[in-house]
């Protein structure tokens, strides 16, 4: 590689690989298994018309190739920035191209992330933020808006939980953050992620979108191949909008704890469709076959997380009688709904449970299905089947996961 960057990360691969070429600078890699290659190969066809789209947003690309390595089952993340050759999950392929959602955000940090790099894990939120913004647009621009919303909607409802979750200790609610003394993997949320966004996202509101874009591409211009901090891009921003620390308190987006009173919820019509349904369900109602013909994943997966944390078992049975989610292929909606179901107190989804925890080892996945187990009304019996489930998979987790596994269990025990 020519170009000069901090090697903060190695990645090694090893296997028995084989490779598709789907594009002028995109090979997809994976082991050599042609049901696989194939497989791949179609659901990231797409991948040069998001390269282009990213071009015409941020600047050019300047790695010269895009390349795509599916990994096994057991890597603990959705994907993995690497310049040049980006590394995801298997999960990603499910024959509807809906996994270049995850390939548009590892494709968006090689202009936010390794163009441009955080100058150390407290200001986490210039790489992850700005990914997730960019990430949006590139799917906007290839998917559409209402598409960009739903994955909006569904960062909204994932920031609100994560803010929750650090009730108890809000300094990791900051975008900027204090980490000395602190283990990275620890306090590792989606708080950098979607606060990062919406700040982003704020900022774009006010000035309009076509001068955001402007100030875009000037902050990529000016600062790639370098690594900054959160004080130099507000100094950046001050002094390319003048006078914007009066329309936006800077201060409270950055240094704040929590969601700012102007953060926003995305509007559009299929987002607060999906979210009424959701409300209803409280009082009883089902979606009906004609309200739910045209959901694919993302939408099922917003309906879920939207639904109260714990509902009637027999509310949950019924939903899964009618639309089989606990069997679904994609492990987004599957997941999501195993995770109602055990907090719902339903038991006769152990077997599913098991399962998807014996399959993957994606740390989104994981982390969501122990921890209902473990924080369960006190049902001794589910924390005894978590235990025996990690103790057999346990060998089949990359360390990571095997790390976040036993700091969930050590929380609750
Ligand atoms: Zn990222």
């Amino acid at each position: 590689m020519e170009q000069p960057i901090p090697p903060y990360l190695f990645a090694f691969a090893v296997g028995e690989l084989g490779y598709r070429d789907v594009g002028p600078r995109t090979r997809v890699y994976s082991e050599a298994v042609p049901a696989v290659l194939e497989a791949a190969a179609a659901e990231f066809a797409g991948t040069e018309d998001m390269v282009r789209q990213g071009e015409r947003l941020f600047g050019d690309y300047e790695w010269e190739r895009f390349d795509l390595l599916v990994l096994p089952p057991s890597f603990p993340y959705g994907g993995m920035e690497n310049p040049r050759m980006v590394f995801l999950t298997p999960t990603l392929i499910k024959g509807d191209a809906s996994g270049a959602q995850v390939v548009a955000h590892e494709l968006a940090h090689s202009w936010t992330g390794n163009l441009i790099t955080n100058k150390t894990n407290e200001h986490c939120w210039l790489n992850e933020g700005f990914t997730t913004y960019a990430e949006r647009r590139i799917v906007e621009a290839v998917q559409g808006e209402e598409m960009a919303a739903l994955n909006i909607g569904i960062g909204w409802r994932g920031l609100k939980e994560e803010v929750e979750r650090f009730s108890d200790n809000m300094e990791f609610t900051k975008l900027r953050t204090k980490q000395e003394g602190v283990h990275p993997d620890d306090v590792g949320s989606r708080v950098p992620y979607e606060k990062g966004f919406q700040f982003l996202w704020r900022i774009e509101r006010e000035v309009g979108r076509p001068a955001f874009d402007e100030f875009l591409k000037k902050y990529i211009a000016t600062f790639k191949f370098k690594s900054i901090d959160t004080e130099m891009f507000l100094e950046f921003l001050k002094t390319n909008i003048p006078g914007i620390e009066k329309k936006i308190d800077l201060v409270l987006w950055t240094e704040g704890t929590g969601i700012p009173p102007d953060a926003f919820e995305p509007i559009s019509n299929i987002y607060t469709r999906i979210v009424t349904l959701a409300n209803e369900f409280k009082d009883g109602r089902m979606p009906g076959d004609d309200e739910v013909a045209d959901w694919q994943g993302q939408e099922w997966e917003l309906y879920l997380k939207n639904l109260p944390k714990s509902v009637e078992a027999s509310q949950i049975l019924a939903l899964d009688a009618r639309y089989r989610l606990s069997e679904s292929k994609d492990y987004e909606v599957k997941v999501a709904f195993l995770q109602l179901a055990i907090s719902s107190g339903c038991s006769q989804y152990q077997g599913e449970v098991e399962s998807t925890l014996k399959e993957v080892g994606r740390l989104k996945y994981l982390r969501p299905l122990y921890a209902a187990l473990v924080q369960g009304s006190g049902r001794q019996e589910e924390k005894l089947f978590a235990k025996r489930v990690f103790a057999e998979a346990r060998d089949c987790y990359h360390p990571i996961a095997q790390g976040v596994v036993e700091s969930i269990f050590s929380k609750h025990t």
